[in-house]
Parts: structure tokens; sequence; C-alpha cells
């Protein structure tokens, strides 16, 4: 939580992508907490194109990037917050949650996110 220039509390919030922030009630949800000036991610397990670059490279695989997360990056683009993808590889998000000290994470994966970050104090919202 930290205070806008106006005095007022603002949240750090994620929301996941598949499944979560693809649902419009939830991206029209995160469009109106960035209007309102709250500090809005992306928490994603799926693996960034620079990620599976260095996966393909390391494995020497051919990498075939044409189109990989081109609709979370075009989302992203239209909030306005392509700077802020957290993209786990693959990873619970847990750690990431405590890193960014988040306040709050939307996720529609109870076993894998909300209830470990609920657990841990912190709030995962489950829809
Ligand atoms: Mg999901």
């Amino acid at each position: 939580m930290f205070k806008d220039q106006e005095g007022n509390y603002k949240l750090k919030v994620a929301f996941d992508y598949d499944d979560t922030l693809t649902d419009d009630v939830l991206f029209q949800l995160a469009k109106r907490l960035i209007c309102k000036g709250h500090d809005v991610w992306i928490m994603t397990v799926r693996t960034s194109n620079e990620q599976y670059l260095e996966h393909c490279k390391r494995m020497n695989l051919e990498p075939k990037v044409e189109g990989r997360n081109e609709d979370l990056l075009k989302d992203a683009k239209e909030l306005g917050i392509e700077e802020k993808i957290i993209f786990t590889d693959g990873e619970d998000k847990l750690e990431f949650y405590q890193e960014h000290q988040f306040d709050l994470l939307f996720d529609d994966d109870a076993d894998w996110h909300t209830n470990p970050i609920c657990e841990a104090g912190g709030i995962g919202i489950h829809l």
C-alpha cells in the first residue's frame, strides 16, 4: 500500500492472466483500478519470450517466437502496463508476491496460487 499525491491510499495489485484478466469483467476492473491510481501488474506462470529463447538456447532447440504471448502483450499494452508483467516461468507465485510486496492477487487457481498466499498472510482472491 502507498499514498498518492493527494494522500489517498492505493494498492499494488497483481492479476493473473489466463482465465483471469482474459475475463472482460476483470479486465474492466483492472482498467478502473489503474484509472484510480492503483499500481496494477500482470503476474503469470507463462514463460516470457526472452526466457523461452534462453531455454531453447540451453536445450539446443529451434525457437518459434512468432505469436508467443501476443494476446497477453496486446492486453498489457491496452492497459498501459507493458512494463509491469511478471513471468514466473512455471514457478508458483508466492515468492514473487512477497518479493514485489503486492497487496493482493486475483487468480483463478486456488491450490497453486491464492491458498499459499493467504496462508502466508497475503491476500489471494480466488475467482
Ligand atoms: Mg490462470
